[in-house]
């Protein structure tokens, strides 16, 4: 099998997500999805068994790998942005529980998560801690033998829904270092605060997590004495699929553009009939096959376990820069009509901000880069 060749496996998800997300790309006025209604084709997707994608068999999960994540994270986003975010965000919460956990309380934990009858999340973020995610200001305390409790702020979390259950994959300061929680909704002493308003990604479940003196559950404590270069491993599959989210809603991009190019006319021919249209959309088409074809083989080689940091780190930084410029530019070609909040150009544009940010910022991708190439921080 060649390089960029995808398994057969891959190929038959690639296509089912396909069709799946497509048949909600709406014609006309573009409306942002609201909360129950992401909710509800969340389930939809986690009944065709994506929501237990990464989880192995035996945690009652599909067993597949990277590459099936990626395909069906990059056609979930062609057709429904949001949808994939939540399933990214789903599928990096079930792989570090599993990462770090005990197998006796994964086999509790894990089979709801991989039925999507529980949503998946992941605290990195804190008010004070950023950039800085190794350092949260989170902090674990443990009583005795049976009790330990957490508290501190988490931010921004995608998948943290007052309307469903949810699991929290956290950080929190120990005496051994970092610990990874998962942390159950319903954990006395955890509670939804501010639900963000983003410029973009309307409807997606995203709330400030405040964990107030929070009993932790027998087998929450995933792992105790973790380190940056830990939470880093974790950081690889999610910017694998946030580069995946920027190849599906580049392609988006790509396809509403061309599309309105070969309609309009101007200046006595088609759009894509003036040369400087063309180029633009050729250029655009040309960083898309270039994303997609770096996917793959990263994607199978975090699978094989190989060290695939620095790369993730490049797929990090282009993807994210690459996508805005696509939806700027896509934007444009569109006009005006491209700049109303009807069109669906524009919503991807104000998402591929977002993009930017989520999990990290491109600086932190960079420093990363850096750090990788042996330059002193
Ligand atoms: C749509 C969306 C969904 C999100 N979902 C989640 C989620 O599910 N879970 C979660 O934990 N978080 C989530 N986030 C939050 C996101 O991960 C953080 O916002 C991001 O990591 C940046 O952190 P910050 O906002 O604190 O910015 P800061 O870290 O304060 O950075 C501010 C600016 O300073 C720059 N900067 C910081 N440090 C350095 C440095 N050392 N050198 C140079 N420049 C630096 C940054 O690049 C940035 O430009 C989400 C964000 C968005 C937009």
């Amino acid at each position: 099998m060649g390089e960029c060749e995808e398994s057969e496996l891959t190929r038959l998800l690639r296509e089912q997500a396909g069709g799946f997300a497509s048949c909600r790309a709406g014609a006309g006025g573009w409306e942002p999805p609201d909360t129950p209604g992401l909710l509800s084709r969340f389930r939809e997707a986690a009944g065709l068994g994506w929501a237990g994608l990464l989880t192995s068999e035996g945690y009652g999960g599909e067993g597949a790998g990277w590459p099936e994540a990626v395909a069906v994270v990059e056609e979930l986003a062609a057709g429904e942005p949001r949808l994939a975010l939540m399933m990214a965000s789903h599928l990096t919460c079930c792989r570090g529980a599993e990462m770090w956990g005990r197998e006796d309380a994964l086999r509790e934990v894990l089979p709801p998560l991989a039925r999507g009858e529980r949503l998946g999340a992941l605290g990195l973020t804190e008010p004070e801690a950023g950039t800085d995610f190794d350092r949260p200001r989170a902090a674990l305390m443990v009583r005795g033998e049976a009790e330990v409790a957490v508290s501190g702020n988490k931010c921004f979390v995608t998948n943290a829904a007052a309307e469903t259950p949810f699991s929290l994959l956290t950080f929190a300061r120990s005496k051994s270092g970092l610990a990874a929680l998962l942390i159950p909704s319903e954990a006395p002493g955890l509670h939804l605060a501010h639900l963000y308003r983003f410029s973009g990604w309307e409807g997606l479940p995203n709330h400030a997590v405040v964990l107030q003196d929070c009993r932790v559950p027998a087998g929450g404590v995933l792992r105790d004495g973790l380190g940056r270069e830990d939470l880093l491993g974790m950081l690889d599959g999610a910017w694998l699929l946030a580069a995946a989210l920027a190849a599906g809603m580049g392609r988006a991009c790509l396809e509403e553009a061309a599309a309105y190019a070969r309609r309009r006319e101007q200046g006595g021919a088609r759009l894509a009939g003036h040369q400087s249209a063309a180029f633009r959309l050729a250029d655009t088409a040309t960083g898309l096959e270039l994303l997609r074809t770096s996917l793959l083989p990263a994607a199978r080689r975090l699978r094989d376990g190989e060290d695939v940091h620095a790369e993730i780190c490049m797929l990090k930084l282009h993807s994210a820069g690459w996508l805005e410029e696509a939806a700027s530019c896509a934007v444009e070609m569109c006009g005006s009509f491209g700049y109303t909040l009807d069109s669906r150009i524009s919503s991807l544009w104000r998402d591929s901000k977002g993009l930017r940010l989520l999990w990290g910022t491109r600086e932190l991708a960079r420093l990363e880069l850096a750090r990788s190439l042996g330059l002193p921080k």
